[in-house]
């Protein structure tokens, strides 16, 4: 188990040090401003919608390497969803990530999503590993707001 954590930790790092999809997109159909305030972490999504699937999504901020690393897997495993798709995608991650402590954290079907899963035994590293998705949800429903953790 210590090697699959040591695992998760270097995916981590690694997107933490280059993060995919970190860029303005100046063509965005919408965009969405994320803040989590107990840690700090802010991000600006950016995303492309054409018809019912996100043609594009791309982010920028600053903030802790959990924050930074989950908005770069996540902008890679949505892209060319559909929004329904990243919805249930949203809810597994929840799950694996807040689910109840007697339920052992399952991975399935989210891909390198699943390197979050030791996150769950710090809650304040919650809301950074989740900050991404916050925002995306503003993202999906298209209002104005800022997203936040609180
Ligand atoms: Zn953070």
């Amino acid at each position: 188990m210590t090697d699959l954590r040591d695992l998760y930790q270097e995916v981590i790092l690694d997107h933490n040090k280059s993060p995919h999809n970190y860029r303005e997109m100046t063509d965005a159909t919408r965009m969405a401003l994320g803040y989590n305030p107990l840690c700090g972490d802010k991000m600006k999504l950016y995303a492309k919608i054409e018809g019912d699937r996100i043609a594009d999504v791309t982010f920028q901020g600053s903030g802790c390497a959990i924050s930074k690393a989950s908005a770069s897997i996540m902008t890679d495993a949505i892209k060319g969803k559909t929004l329904a798709e990243a919805e249930a995608l949203y809810g597994k991650f929840h799950d694996l990530l807040t689910g109840p402590p007697d339920v052992k954290a399952d991975g399935a079907g989210l891909g390198k999503l699943a390197v979050f899963s030791g996150v769950r035994e710090f809650p304040a590293r919650v809301k950074c590993a989740t900050l991404a998705w916050h925002t995306l949800q503003t993202v999906l429903k298209n209002t104005q707001d800022v997203a936040k953790t609180e």
